[in-house]
């Protein structure tokens, strides 16, 4: 018989997910446990997103985990390559480097009944988990748009979170296609040293002003010698997005307000009243994303930029083309068809078609993306009807609008660390799945609480919303609310199955409350 690994938790992925729930078990004591990665070095997201003026939108203080302070972050928003840095830090300070297996992309794992334990086929061989902890990210794979034409296209082509780094953008003509939050990053850092920019819209984005300045070395030598200081600066900045996501999701009607800031913003930069129409959305702030820049709207307003109101429809040769909308340049010249040297798609990724939901196969012998063909469920963002002792992190209905998604990760490993707890009280063998009817109370819960909130009512259609139209990605509460709701395993909402080998020859299914 193949010998293999065996550990009693396998967590797939090493971002701001995985290597937290490495932390997390070390710190519940189980050190039977592997974290596999797909890349080459840890960090996820902040990894593999190396285009030009990658940066967080939360403030460094927000955006890292609690357990793990970082008195000495250079900037009020962090650009990638510290925050990368920052989780290499992690790893080694937590001792986590004898558990990660770099280069293990997970191609399949399998629930094994009469074993109670998931078989994990690895691009480097087999393990075996009594728990599997998925945290794969919910922008980790890149979606880029079938356009026709675009396989015949000579240049170079690639998408913002795997950018080629070996091409040289200064003096080429680069088509942009989407204006998400990479794009928007991107433009400005492109601008200057391209000979042409020519922009793919086809809804505007509402921008706000990014506050971003250096940390000044007195605030940084207090936060080292008076660490409550840094502490405090935390809770200031959550305190603050507590209140708005508040907005979002009870009073929408109230953000007119935000919506002249955000003029203004256009307003100071863009004189050109035609491009500042294209520029101006038409649905209301906070139903897609609110982005943050001081440097995308003066960008656009140079002369070398030409900002096409339109997707891109198709690429003839070397020409991209729109969809038939109209072009607003910068600048002179333009069209809806330009001939470039470069497409770059900042088309963002597969949120609600999940890859890795293809490779979870269940108790019931089908895919998680078959359970899941009609919307991502779970209860409380983390477990799955038919998947036994798995777990996902970032997982349906646990995203954020506005806030720092490090304090979703880390609810939910308060989640993780007792569903482990309860199942070692279970005795070995022992798998827990959760109700059905409990996953559709919870569901039907978020989905009521989804119905008033801007995402909803905004008149929008964003990357939050799947196929049906519903919003199976974001948080309709605030950080504190889910917190409190993953705070702890209610035993009531699960199914409790021993497995054979473990007590009896047939599986043993029983409720308890
Ligand atoms: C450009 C960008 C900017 C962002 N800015 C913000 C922000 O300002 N604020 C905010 O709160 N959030 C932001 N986010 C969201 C960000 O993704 C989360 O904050 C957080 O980093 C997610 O961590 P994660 O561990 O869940 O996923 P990821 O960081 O995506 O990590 C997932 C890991 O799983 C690995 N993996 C995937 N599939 C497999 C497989 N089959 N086998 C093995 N390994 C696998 C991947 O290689 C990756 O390392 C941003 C995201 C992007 C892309």
């Amino acid at each position: 018989m193949a010998k293999h690994e065996h550990v009693r938790v396998a967590v797939i992925g090493s971002g701001f997910g995985g290597l937290g729930a490495a932390v997390r078990l070390r710190r519940e004591g189980i050190t039977d446990f592997v974290v596999l990665e797909r890349a080459g070095s840890v960090g996820g997201t902040w990894r593999d997103n190396s285009y030009p003026g990658c940066a967080c939108d939360v403030p460094s203080h927000l955006y890292s985990f609690s357990f793990a302070p970082n008195p000495d972050w250079p900037r009020t928003f962090s650009g990638r390559r510290h925050i990368r840095a920052y989780l290499e830090r992690v790893t080694d300070t937590f001792g986590l480097r004898p558990h990660i297996r770099l280069d293990h992309e997970v191609r399949l794992m399998r629930w094994i009944a009469d074993e109670a334990h998931w078989k994990i086929e690895t691009s480097r061989g087999i393990v075996t988990a009594d728990v599997v902890v998925s945290a794969t990210g919910a922008l980790s794979d890149p979606k880029v748009p079938d356009v026709p034409g675009l396989d015949s296209f000579p240049g170079k082509v690639f998408h913002s979170a795997r950018w080629d780094h070996d091409y040289d953008t200064r003096g080429k003509r680069v088509a942009v296609v989407g204006t998400g939050a990479s794009a928007i990053q991107i433009v400005p850092a492109l601008q200057p040293g391209v000979a042409r920019l020519t922009l793919f819209q086809r809804t505007p984005p509402w921008v706000l002003p990014r506050t971003d300045r250096a940390i000044t070395a007195a605030e940084r030598w207090l936060h080292r010698k008076v660490p409550v200081t840094g502490a405090a600066r935390r809770r200031l900045l959550w305190g603050i997005r507590e209140l708005q996501v508040q907005a979002f999701t009870k009073w929408p009607q109230e953000l007119g307000l935000v919506e002249r800031l955000a003029k203004a913003n256009i307003a100071r930069a863009v004189k050109d009243p035609a491009l500042r129409a294209a520029l101006t959305p038409s649905y209301r702030i906070g139903c897609k994303r609110i982005l943050l820049s001081s440097t995308y709207y003066p960008a656009l307003a140079r002369p070398n930029v030409d900002v096409v109101a339109s997707g891109l429809a198709e690429v003839r040769g070397s020409t991209v083309v729109a969809a038939g909308g109209t072009s607003q340049t910068g600048g002179s010249g333009g069209g809806t068809e330009a001939e470039v040297d470069a497409i770059v798609f900042g088309t963002g990724f597969h949120v609600t078609d999940l890859p890795i939901a293809e490779r979870v196969v269940g108790a019931d012998g089908i895919t998680l993306a078959e359970a899941w063909k009609d919307g991502m469920e779970s209860l409380r963002g983390a477990t799955a009807v038919g998947f036994p002792n798995w777990m996902t992190v970032v997982g349906p209905n646990t995203g954020l609008g506005n806030s720092s998604m490090i304090l979703m990760i880390e609810a939910q490993l308060n989640y993780l660390a007792d569903y482990l707890r309860t199942l070692g009280s279970l005795g070995a063998g022992a798998s827990l799945t959760p109700k059905p009817a409990a996953v559709d109370a919870w569901n039907h819960r978020v989905q009521e609480r989804m119905k008033r909130t801007v995402w909803s009512t905004g008149g929008c259609s964003s990357w939050y919303l799947d196929a049906r139209g519903r919003n199976t990605t974001l948080w309709p509460g605030t950080t504190t609310e889910f917190r409190r709701a993953t705070r702890a395993v209610d035993l009531g909402e699960y199914d409790v199955v021993h497995a054979p080998t473990a007590t009896t020859r047939t599986p043993r299914k029983e409720s308890v409350r």
